[in-house]
């Protein structure tokens, strides 16, 4: 496994000894767990060379303080991308991806970025956007590697993406969430929870599976105002300190406030903080389920 910090070291080794070759690009803060694994297996199965990056996007932090807490733990990262055989490992500093000639960009994402994760976290997405791009810039993949756990995060990358040239056309392959046997859904922030709080943690995936049946078997006969206060006093209920949103949502991302055969939904969504660390988690429902 080829362990690279610079922009510079990562350009050469792509263009003499992997030139020509499919690869597949996974994008990390690092933290690694199984869930990034899947992407980078993923990945290895589809492509000729995989990378994985670990970089904490600073720029993408609205909080200060969750970003100079979110865990690091490059050295058990590295193990675990070696015993996966990853190929390349890049490992940029903030100056290698954000260099002082390059000044930021401003995507247009229209509502998207100021809804839900967007409304909660202000300019979040600008930053995953242009941390993404440059990123995609850098490595040229086949094929980019995005987990379906960041919903949003999918849709707004594959806005930007529409809107870039890149040197050649890059596939979006969203992959499915990887859970705990609980249910919950793995997460680099789960490190920060005690026992008991994973424990009560898992009532965000319930109320989701919960949510989805009812509106499953009740099509019309339920709204969505009592599911969302039904949803957020069950998680209140398990410990959770506050709830952002319990939403459901189209296939454009419209968020819904009735259920209609018109505008089916296609995912519930949910963010909610427990001792201090802000969980995201959502559940799709297929069109032949509703
Ligand atoms: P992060 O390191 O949190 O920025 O995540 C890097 C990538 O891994 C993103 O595309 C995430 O959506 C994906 N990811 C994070 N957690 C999971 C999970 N539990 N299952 C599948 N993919 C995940």
């Amino acid at each position: 496994m080829e362990v690279i910090y610079k922009v510079a070291v990562l350009q050469n080794s792509l263009e003499t000894k992997h030139k020509a070759k499919t690869i597949g690009f996974v994008p990390t803060m690092g933290a690694l767990h199984m869930g990034h694994i899947n992407l980078i297996e993923q990945s290895k199965k589809e492509n000729e060379l995989t990378i994985c990056s670990i970089f904490v996007n600073k720029i993408q932090f609205n909080q200060p303080e969750d970003f100079t807490k979110y865990p690091r733990t490059l050295e058990a990262d590295l193990a675990l991308l070696k015993l996966y055989n990853c190929d390349i490992v890049f490992i940029p500093s903030h100056e290698e991806i954000y260099p002082a000639h390059l000044p930021l960009k401003t995507y247009h994402l229209g509502e998207l970025e100021h809804i839900l994760e967007g409304e909660f976290r202000p300019g979040h997405f600008q930053g995953v956007c242009n941390v993404v791009d440059r990123l995609l810039k850098l490595v040229n993949p086949s094929v980019l590697y995005l987990g379906i756990k960041d919903y949003q995060q999918c849709k707004v990358i594959d806005t930007m993406m529409k809107q870039e040239e890149f040197l050649s056309p890059i596939l979006l392959r969203i992959c499915e969430t990887v859970r705990e046997e609980t249910g919950l859904a793995l997460s680099s922030r789960n490190r920060r929870l005690s026992n008991a709080g994973l424990k009560n943690a898992v009532t965000i995936v319930q109320s989701l599976r919960e949510a989805k049946q009812t509106i499953i078997k009740h099509p019309m006969g339920v709204h969505l105002v009592d599911i969302e206060h039904k949803y957020k006093n069950k998680l209140l209920s398990a410990g959770f300190e506050s709830i952002d949103y319990f939403q459901l949502v189209d296939k454009d991302f419209n968020l819904l406030n009735v259920l209609s055969k018109q505008y089916p939904p296609v995912a519930i969504l949910t963010a909610a903080t427990i001792e201090g660390i802000r969980l995201i988690d959502n559940i799709e429902i297929q069109l032949n389920e509703y």
